[in-house]
């Protein structure tokens, strides 16, 4: 019965996640208060073209003033939320722990959103997300079960420290983008603009080091990093299926693969 009841949740909560990652993202940044507009006609939307699945349900998948189809992402987006949400919530009995995890789930799920579509992790949702992070440490560390007369506060230390090291391992890596790009860069026409890791993953990983602690951040940068270079690899592979050519200096967007490795970390984890 919950995991039906989550999948539900998970329906609703995947309709904010497409309001935001409608209005964030700027030009120009709307509040989450504002009803998002059509891109081509800047119509509002009604509200049947909120609800993904119910628009594509209903067959009115086309903007009601200028016909522009509706993307697929809001469905899409629903319907991975409320896998989530079912899956979580079969794996783990009803508490803090549960619902803490399917909150930061559907924050890692904008945050993949906005990344893929605009090449942007933004403060206004990583920043604010990383403190909450950090006060609920001991909930999200603490794993499953955690209650009032179990909880350790210092595992928000645990927290603290996976933050702070997440951001350090990835802004060195970001600094040796940069550096690389000096180099490649010199007396070349066609220069280079894109490095590793930019700045939004930076914020990122310090995130997910606040969400899985220290020293396991270590370990989903890792697994992140191998997960990219698969996912570059089978990128590669169908370019040259397609007999497109390669795209030399092609950028690997990481903030979906450091998402998706906190996320398998978090639920497949023994608490600390
Ligand atoms: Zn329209």
């Amino acid at each position: 019965m919950l995991p039906i009841l989550f999948a539900l949740v998970g329906v609703l909560a995947g309709i904010v996640v497409n309001r935001a990652a409608d209005n964030l993202p700027p030009p120009p940044r709307r509040s989450l208060q504002e009803t998002p507009r059509c891109p081509y006609c800047d119509a509002p939307r009604t509200r049947t073209e909120q609800f993904g699945i119910l628009s594509f349900a209903l067959r009115r998948d086309r903007c009601h003033q200028c016909g522009a189809p509706l993307r697929l992402r809001a469905p899409r987006v629903e319907i991975t939320c409320a896998l989530a949400f079912a899956l979580l919530a079969s794996r783990f009995a009803f508490d803090a722990y549960l619902v803490a995890v399917c909150f930061f789930t559907a924050v890692l799920l904008l945050i993949v959103v906005i990344d893929i579509e605009h090449k942007l992790i933004l403060n206004v949702v990583s920043i604010p997300c990383t403190l909450l992070a950090l006060l609920v440490a001991p909930i999200i560390l603490g794993g499953t079960g955690t209650n009032f007369e179990t909880i350790r506060w210092n595992l928000i230390l645990f927290a603290l420290l996976g933050a702070a090291v997440g951001y350090a391992i990835t802004y060195a890596i970001y600094l040796l983008g940069i550096i690389f790009l000096r180099v490649v860069n010199r007396g070349r026409t066609h220069k280079i603009t894109t490095v590793a890791f930019g700045l939004g993953d930076v914020k990122l990983a310090g995130l997910l080091g606040a969400l899985v602690g220290f020293p396991q951040i270590i370990y989903v940068l890792i697994y992140a990093i191998l997960l990219g270079g698969v996912g570059a690899l089978v990128a590669i592979l169908l370019q040259l299926l397609r007999k497109r050519g390669l795209a030399l200096g092609m950028a690997i967007p990481y903030g979906p693969y450091l998402a998706l490795a906190a996320w398998a970390f978090i639920i497949l984890r023994p608490p600390m």
